[in-house]
């Protein structure tokens, strides 16, 4: 298992390139408590990390910051300053007064705009490859807060975490190894757009009902209160959440904003088993098998 912040020791000692995965994660529940005078949310979430993951490969320059983006799920991402990873080279060579450069080659295989935390998890590798490369001792987690909620999930760098306020307050939690079926029907959604459609706010969500449930065996509901509003103005995540509810998986709920939805499944070969059957009759669905990691 390679940590996100773990250069590979494989094929680019060369070049003095190191090759970072950015994983992406998915909201085991997300309560929206109340919007803030900061214009924020505070939420309440259970986040746990996935093995599905980008590549970045970051190569050190005399100067600037140089991005290529591409693979599975490029379409549509930035390759200009815009590009959160770029944003967040700028930010750390900025702030660590680097004079040097870097070059991030981004590889995507996330799902873009889909809830899995795509962007701030590349932001996330970004800055903890530059703290490699330039090493200046600088805390990372303010940087990463800057740059959005769930980069400082990224950065705190464990498995799963209760994320409150706007996602700055981090607390480790402790899950069983968990499968998951990943299904996205194609469509972006914004968080900006999904917190705007909330249609009510909620209480703190059980993290210790639901930790205890996993952990058990026995997969408690989570809510997600983000996904009635965005269900109401996409039919197709409507028609992924009813085609996973259709099947034996269990927890059946959006991540995030969405539009990515997921179950659990038993194990391994129970999650590729729906995959397989979902494939076969959603085409057009991005689906595929994710465990914890
Ligand atoms: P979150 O759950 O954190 O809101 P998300 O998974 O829903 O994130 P992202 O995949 O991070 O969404 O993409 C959100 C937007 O950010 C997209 O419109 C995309 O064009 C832009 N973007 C900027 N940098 C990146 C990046 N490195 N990877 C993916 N998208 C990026």
């Amino acid at each position: 298992m390679t940590a996100p912040d773990t250069p590979s020791d494989t094929t680019n000692s060369a070049s003095s390139a190191s090759t970072y995965a950015a994983r992406a994660k998915l909201n085991l529940g997300l309560a929206v408590l109340g919007k803030r005078d900061d214009g924020f949310h505070d939420i309440d979430s259970l986040m746990v990390r996935l093995n599905l993951a980008d590549t970045l490969t970051l190569t050190p320059t005399d100067a600037g910051i140089q991005l290529t983006v591409h693979g599975d799920t490029a379409a549509g991402v930035p390759s200009d300053a815009s590009n959160l990873a770029h944003k967040a080279a700028q930010l750390y060579l900025d702030a660590a007064d680097v004079a040097a450069g870097v070059a991030i080659d981004i590889h995507k295989k996330i799902p873009v705009a889909a809830g899995l935390g795509g962007g701030s998890a590349d932001a996330a590798a970004v800055l903890h490859g530059l703290a490699e490369l330039y090493p200046t001792g600088l805390d990372l987690f303010p940087l990463a807060m800057q740059l959005g909620s769930d980069v400082g999930f990224f950065v705190l760098d464990v498995p799963a975490a209760r994320a409150r306020g706007r996602g700055e307050m981090l607390e480790r939690v402790y899950l069983p190894n968990l499968h998951f079926v990943l299904v996205n029907p194609g469509v972006a959604v914004s968080a900006k757009e999904a917190y705007k459609a909330v249609e009510a706010y909620s209480d703190e969500l059980d993290v210790r009902g639901i930790t205890a449930g996993l952990t058990s065996g026995q997969v408690p509901d989570f809510p997600n209160d983000l996904e009635p509003g965005i269900v109401r103005t996409y039919p197709q995540i409507a028609e992924v959440l009813a085609a996973l509810a259709d099947t034996d998986l269990q927890g059946v709920r959006m991540t995030g904003s969405g539009s990515t939805c997921f179950g659990i499944a038993d194990d391994a070969a129970h999650a590729q088993k729906i995959v397989d059957a979902l494939v076969e009759a959603y085409a057009d669905w991005w689906v595929q098998a994710a465990r914890s990691e």
